[in-house]
């Protein structure tokens, strides 16, 4: 072991005491000495996130460690060393380090370094300058009005919120790639730029680039036609988070997902974050190459669906609040009962019933809305919350959530929904369970994978298996079928 290496081990040892387990595997992993002298060190570090962490959290922690193992510098500074997030990378391997128990592979340790040594190439003055070129660009993506704060929260979306702040808080390193679904309108891209302004908030110097999947393939087309492809690649491989929104797009574009897949591939392994959007799940993406499907599906799969009334009312409060309009609460709650085909149209009734009501110089009311509505084709409109058990199914579906459908069959069958998201396996939980995973795939659309987080977490093949089971049993027996009749009945479908 060299002198430097032995100090940092030192060092790391100290640390590893004084710094959150979780954070300490996550952000010193991969990291080294890289030059040291009687008054500075320099300490290499993987990625821009990572620099900037160290910067803002470990500067005088570090200080204090390096004088108590009697190596006392006055100044510490960071370079980012690409290939240290590599697999030849020169840097520490914390697990073969620390690691001799379990629970510190589920604090976030990352996966095992093979041991090879490489020159240590110092890659900092190049690539600053690149990506300050990029930077530009990729502020300029971002629309600043997209905020994890500003977005509210209900159980349609709960999930991606909080994977969307994970990321922001640990690019690179949460959830790679983060792939979030769902219809049109239902505040994807919404999401999706708030991550990256996220990101660009706890990481100032850091690049993300946002980009529709359509406007990927329109420049990837024009440079082909102005023969430079290698510009394209580079604008979009020097990135630390690349966003990219309506993924679909790419569907029966080769050439793209070509171009995509690469791009894909070399951030991936860079540690560098990746957010995409979608219409649907990645195993329902038709035209998409499998390798690309297989790719998404390497990290977090979350959806967002339309919310419930609550949530409706309260994105209407918000989005009022941001338009600085003053609307009163009993004509926000018609809107709410009201719009249920996307968030869109519900913030697009609120800005509309907002000029109407200014053009003729009085307070929104439920009359405005109602004409506004009417201006929609929306001719039979809700007035109270009771009247929406005795909608269409579409619209019973879109105002109850996986958790309602849960509390509704543990009621029918006399148990509490703890009982059908926890981990017993007796038949008289376990049947009522499958049940309510049937339910949810048939009767509401969710795919597996909600499913399973619906169900405390548990992996989409549990709700696959569930749902093919219950198929199977109920073609045997009746009353099994009854039962989810009269569970379906007292939903409203
Ligand atoms: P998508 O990309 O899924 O089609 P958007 O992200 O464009 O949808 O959302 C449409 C509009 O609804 C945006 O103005 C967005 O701010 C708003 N919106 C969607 N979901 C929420 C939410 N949970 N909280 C606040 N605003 C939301
Ligand atoms: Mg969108």
């Amino acid at each position: 072991m060299n002198q430097h290496n032995e100090i940092w081990y030192k060092v790391l040892h100290f640390l590893s005491e004084k710094i959150k387990k979780a954070d300490f595997y996550v952000w010193f992993q991969g990291t080294t000495i890289l030059n040291m002298d009687e008054d500075k060190v320099v300490i290499g570090v993987p990625s821009i996130f990572a620099k900037d962490w160290f910067q803002k959290r470990y500067v005088e922690v570090l200080l204090e460690a390096f004088e108590l193992v009697g190596n006392k510098v006055s100044e510490i500074s960071f370079e980012i060393d690409d290939s240290l997030s590599t697999d030849e990378g020169d840097g520490v391997d914390l697990r073969e380090m620390f690691a001799t128990n379990p629970a510190d592979k589920e604090a976030g340790l990352p996966a095992k370094k093979k041991k090879k040594k490489k020159e240590s190439t110092n890659l900092m003055n190049s690539s600053i300058v690149e990506y300050q070129t990029v930077q530009s660009y990729g502020s300029k993506t971002l629309n600043p009005k997209y905020t994890l704060d500003s977005f509210v929260v209900g159980s349609n979306n709960r999930l991606a919120h909080a994977a969307a702040t994970a990321v922001a808080d640990r690019p690179g390193l949460a959830y790679n790639p983060l792939f979030i679904y769902g219809d049109v309108g239902l505040g994807k891209t919404h999401l999706l730029q708030a991550s990256g302004n996220g990101i660009l908030k706890n990481f100032p110097n850091s690049t993300v680039v946002y980009i529709t999947a359509e406007k990927f393939t329109n420049e990837i087309v024009e440079s082909i036609q102005k023969n430079n492809v290698k510009a394209f690649r580079n604008k979009y491989r020097k990135v630390d988070c690349i966003i990219i929104d309506d993924i679909q797009f790419l569907a029966d574009k080769s050439r793209t997902q070509e171009e995509f897949f690469h791009t894909f591939n070399e951030l991936y392994h860079e540690n560098k974050q990746i957010i995409i959007s979608s219409d649907k799940p990645p195993k329902e993406l038709e035209g998409l190459e499998d390798r690309l499907v297989s790719r998404f599906e390497m990290g977090m799969i979350v959806d967002v669906s339309f919310p419930d009334y609550e949530t409706c009312l309260a994105i209407l409060i918000e989005k009022s609040r941001e338009l600085d309009i003053k609307i009163p609460s009993d004509v926000l709650e018609f809107i709410a009962l009201n719009v249920q085909s996307s968030i869109r149209e519900l913030e697009g009734v609120l800005v509309q019933v907002a000029a109407f009501a200014k053009l003729e110089g009085e307070v929104p009311s439920m009359q405005t809305v109602a004409s506004t509505l009417k201006k929609l084709g929306k001719i039979e409109l809700v007035t109270s919350k009771e009247e929406l058990t005795h909608l269409p199914a579409d619209t019973i579906r879109r105002h109850t959530s996986g958790a309602d459908v849960i509390d509704l069959v543990a009621k029918y069958y006399n148990l509490t929904k703890y009982d059908l998201v926890g981990d017993r396996r007796a038949r008289e939980i376990m049947v009522p369970r499958q049940v309510g995973m049937f339910i949810l795939r048939n009767d509401f659309n969710y795919s597996y994978e909600k499913i399973g987080s619906e169900f405390g977490g548990r992996n989409h093949t549990t709700a696959m298996h569930a749902c093919s089971k219950v198929k199977k049993m109920i073609k045997k027996d009746q009353n099994l079928q009854n039962e989810i009749n009269d569970i379906k009945q007292v939903i409203g479908l």
